[in-house]
């Protein structure tokens, strides 16, 4: 049994606008989350979080729009790639994302496919059968959130983390 909480970073990426800061707003609220890491001095700050998920504890480290340039020498444990349902343009770029992080980097990282803004129905671009679709084809796992809802933004923190793990100790 190690005492050391084992420590994650997972980058946000995705067009301006989709609601990116909003979700990493809301990891901070969910009942996943023990407390805030972070020091409030550094302007500059990272969201890292506590979070005991299955008698565990991690530390996350959420990096919103790092570099795109060299996305590839991140290094980071799970990529969530957002895009708003609203926004058509916004799910082709994180197609173009994901096409590039796998063409990169191969199947071993974690990639979630986010699509957020699902509370805006009425306003909707994008189907959930052709970002599932696309999601599968590229061993991401897809979600759906509300970031302004805080609908579903629980699950996706704990998917990614789950996911994380699994794929440090594959069953
Ligand atoms: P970022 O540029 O990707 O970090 O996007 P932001 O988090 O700054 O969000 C951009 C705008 O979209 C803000 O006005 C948010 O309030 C809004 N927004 C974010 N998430 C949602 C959502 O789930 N639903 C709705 N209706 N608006 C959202």
């Amino acid at each position: 049994v190690s005492w050391v909480p084992s420590y994650f970073r997972v980058a946000l990426i995705g067009s301006n606008g989709v609601g990116k800061s909003a979700i990493s707003r809301q990891f901070l609220t969910s009942e996943y989350v023990g407390y805030d890491v972070t020091t409030p001095e550094n302007e500059e700050q990272e969201t890292t979080v506590s979070v005991l998920l299955d008698g565990e504890e991690s530390i996350m480290e959420f990096t919103e729009d790092p570099q795109v340039t060299d996305l590839e020498n991140l290094h980071v444990d799970a990529f969530i790639v957002a895009f708003s349902i609203t926004d058509y343009s916004s799910f082709v770029a994180a197609t173009s994302l994901i096409q590039h992080l796998r063409v990169t980097m191969g199947t071993d990282r974690t990639i979630l496919l986010v699509a957020n803004k699902i509370d805006l129905v009425r306003q909707r671009k994008v189907t959930a059968k052709g970002a599932r679709d696309f999601a599968i084809k590229y061993d991401c796992d897809y979600r759906e959130t509300s970031a302004v809802l805080n609908h579903h933004v629980d699950d996706l923190l704990v998917a990614s983390l789950k996911q994380i793990r699994s794929k440090l100790s594959p069953p």
